[in-house]
């Protein structure tokens, strides 16, 4: 057993050393561009988020068991790979054991020859193997070459995912070789309980040959496949609980990232502040945590096969905007870890692969993908190994618009308007408060304070307060509170836009100010409690203002009218004999949850028939809005509203419902569109939740937006 041994040792020094030279790589890569100290201290100051993190994630895999199959077969190769641990060292147990006393019949002390272990690992085995048929087959149902850009893996390095494969089911067959021959040599430490082994041994003959053969093969490639994983995408297999530790809680959703320079929150009025290190312009600029991103996608393609803009023809997919920024960062890689001097030897097209900015027409990412993203978050909410796609292009767009002044022209008469009129459609303040007047009963004007009798501030938001179609659910809201006899004020003139199209945009400083000058108005105010109609308001009042000092209890309006209704303060009476679909607005639902009460609210008006999109929930397709493409056109593919009312007509509905005021504009117009072509019915229309709530509990007919 001497030459086993040696063998089997020498094959894993090399094989370590190999893989220690390469993750030595990764991670001197990884520490190239600016700290994440956040990430870090995060980390260490909520050790009982990350534990459960880990164990519900990367444990109990709860987001790729979302995926069925895919998700059963991923769960049992995973725990393969924790389980077998025991089966190596039970073989290099036995190569050094057979080598020192020429007998390899090793087993784990205390509870190396409990049957019950010598079960799990073949029964773990055994499902292992199963879990790589089912990817097989799920590879080849999935195939780019028979769905083309369909398929969730259009896109990725297929070769490398089934040399992967491949080696894996060469490690489980050498697995039951060994264990088998083992068995029949009689070094096998389980009596009973290796149901396959023992199967396997039944049809094997008894050599010690074998057994020593079959125990090199098996640690052989259980070796290569070492060095293949560090080398792939398949060093997920040890990033992925990092970047799962390290990413930003809860979800990386809601709120959006603060913007730093070296680690530290940027500060505006630092007169000493380098304009030019805003955002990312360069593969450099991205810190450690953006670099662990590139290293653990698995490129599964889950974003992308739920990313709206992908799904309407549009050149971005979240997947190969980290797979890009990945392939780009290991072709400079050895440039980046040279010295100026080393640098300054290079050729020029080294120096020009240097130069390449992350985002450009010759750049790393086109800036039409960069500009394609709605920052809906249906990426960020798949991704099994949480890749934080909207922190990337976030980043990508600061420095675009911040840096470069390089960002699509339209948006630009936003940009405009909200730092002229404090709102994108450069109306004047004084129209804010005109919905009121529409109304029979009287609202609050904040002057100064608000009263002490009054409960919530209202914020109406500029569509809630300019918006013709969003106005109508500005005074439903208004007229439910009033009924229901919830005391409410508005900020009228005072209120300006929250900063959400802004900071999307990824212009951060005009998000500042406005933000600031907010929660000015509203600590003044001695403002506590909040109700907004417009997600993206309720979205950075809630989770965004704490960043800059402003914190409040803020509800959506979905909220607070359903426990209205809950506690009898609003009666639903009138029946609405309607069938109804509902469209989840994406910075209601997926950015903060918000799912079941606006379904609880149309649940208790009589008569309502719901029928939910197949795209729904955590699987809501978005309506084109967010991320501040309202203020954009959409000029590649197909439009994404109307991609949602097609979804939306194969319900057949009477009326499509939402709770974001955006939402009722792009629905609404594609509504208008298929109204002219034909293809929807003259009666069909799109309105808020609160709009049928108000229609039930008066009687009233609804006001269609
Ligand atoms: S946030 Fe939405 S639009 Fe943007 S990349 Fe992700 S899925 Fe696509
Ligand atoms: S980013 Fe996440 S969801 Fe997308 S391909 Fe990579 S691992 Fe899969």
């Amino acid at each position: 057993m001497l030459w086993v041994a040696i063998i089997g040792l020498v094959m894993t020094v090399a094989a370590l050393a190999l893989a220690a030279r390469r993750v030595l790589f990764l991670y001197k890569l990884a520490v190239v561009g600016p700290p994440a100290p956040e990430r870090i201290e995060y980390a260490r100051n909520n050790v009982g988020a990350e534990v459960k993190a880990q164990l519900v994630e990367v444990l109990g895999q709860k987001k790729l068991l979302k995926w069925t199959p895919s998700g059963v077969a991923h769960f049992f190769v995973m725990w393969a790979f924790f389980i077998l641990l025991t089966v190596y060292i039970e073989a290099y147990g036995a190569i050094i054991q057979g080598a020192i006393t020429g007998r390899a019949n090793f087993h784990i002390p205390i509870i190396g020859t409990w049957p019950v272990l010598g079960f799990l690992q073949d029964f773990i085995a055994v499902a292992c193997l199963l879990g790589l048929v089912a990817f097989t087959v799920i590879r080849i149902k999935n195939s780019p070459k028979r769905l083309g850009r369909g398929s969730r893996f259009s896109g990725s390095h297929l070769g490398g995912a089934w040399l992967v494969l491949f080696m894996i089911f060469n490690i489980i067959w050498t697995l039951f070789l060994a264990r088998a021959a083992a068995v029949n040599t009689g070094n096998f430490p389980y009596e009973s309980g290796a149901f396959a082994s023992e199967a396997v041994a039944s049809i094997l003959p008894s050599s010690h040959l074998l057994e020593e053969i079959a125990l090199l093969l098996h640690i052989g490639f259980m070796l290569v496949f070492l060095v293949i994983v560090v080398n792939s995408k398949h060093l997920h297999i040890f990033t992925a609980p990092l970047n799962v530790m390290f990413s930003r809680r809860p979800d990386a959703m809601g709120a959006a990232p603060e913007m730093r320079i070296d680690g530290k929150v940027v500060d505006f009025e630092d007169e000493d502040l380098d304009g030019d290190r805003l955002g990312r312009g360069k593969i450099e600029d991205t810190t450690w945590k953006g670099f662990l991103d590139f290293y653990t996608c698995t490129e599964c393609g889950r974003c992308q096969s739920q990313c709206p803009a992908w799904n309407t023809d549009k050149p971005l997919s979240p997947k190969m905007l980290i797979l890009d920024q990945r392939d780009h960062a290991f072709a400079v890689a050895p440039y980046l870890m040279m010295s100026e001097e080393q640098r300054a030897h290079q050729g020029q097209d080294v120096l020009a692969l240097l130069e390449k900015p992350l985002v450009g027409e010759d750049g790393v990412i086109h800036p039409d993908v960069l500009w394609s993203c709605t920052n809906c978050g249906a990426c960020v909410e798949q991704c099994p190994v949480d890749i934080e796609h909207i922190d990337h292009i976030l980043d990508m767009r600061r420095y675009q618009v911040m840096v470069e002044s390089n960002f699509p022209s339209e948006a630009g008469v936003m940009v405009k308007n909200l730092e002229n009129k404090g709102n994108p459609w450069g109306m004047s303040e004084m129209k804010r408060a005109d919905w009121i007047e529409e109304l029979d009963f009287e609202v609050q004007l904040i002057d100064e304070k608000l009263g002490e009798d009054v409960e919530y501030l209202f914020w109406v938001g500029c569509a809630g307060a300019l918006e013709d179609r969003a106005k109508k659910t500005t005074k439903a809201v208004a007229e439910l509170l009033h009924i229901a006899g919830v005391k409410f004020a508005v900020l009228g003139p005072m209120e300006a836009c929250t900063g959400d199209p802004a900071r999307r945009l990824g212009m951060e400083f005009l998000f500042n100010m406005l933000a600031q000058q907010n929660i000015e108005t509203l600590n003044e105010a001695g403002v506590k409690k909040i109700v907004a109609t417009c997600p993206h308001c309720f979205n950075t009042l809630a989770n965004e203002y704490p960043q800059l000092g402003g914190t409040y209890e803020v509800v959506h309006h979905t909220q607070l009218l359903a426990k209205l209704v809950d506690e009898g303060k609003l009666v639903p009476v009138t029946p609405i004999e309607e069938k109804i679909t509902y469209h989840d607005p994406c910075f209601l639902g997926r950015h903060n949850k918000v799912y079941s009460q606006p379904r609880d609210i149309m649940a208790k008006v009589p008569g309502v028939k719901t029928q939910e999109m197949h795209r729904h929930k955590d699987r809501g397709f978005c309506c084109g809005a967010g991320g501040a493409r309202m203020w954009m056109e959409e000029r590649l593919g197909k439009r994404i509203n109307t991609e949602r009312v097609d979804e939306a007509l194969t319900t057949d509905p009477d009326t499509i419902s939402t709770a974001c005021p955006f939402c009722l504009v792009m629905l609404g117009d594609s509504i208008n569109e298929k109204k002219n072509s034909g293809e929807a019915k003259e009666t069909l229309e799109v309105v808020d939740v609160s709009q049928l709530l108000i229609k039930s509990v008066k009687g009233e007919p609804v006001e269609a937006s």
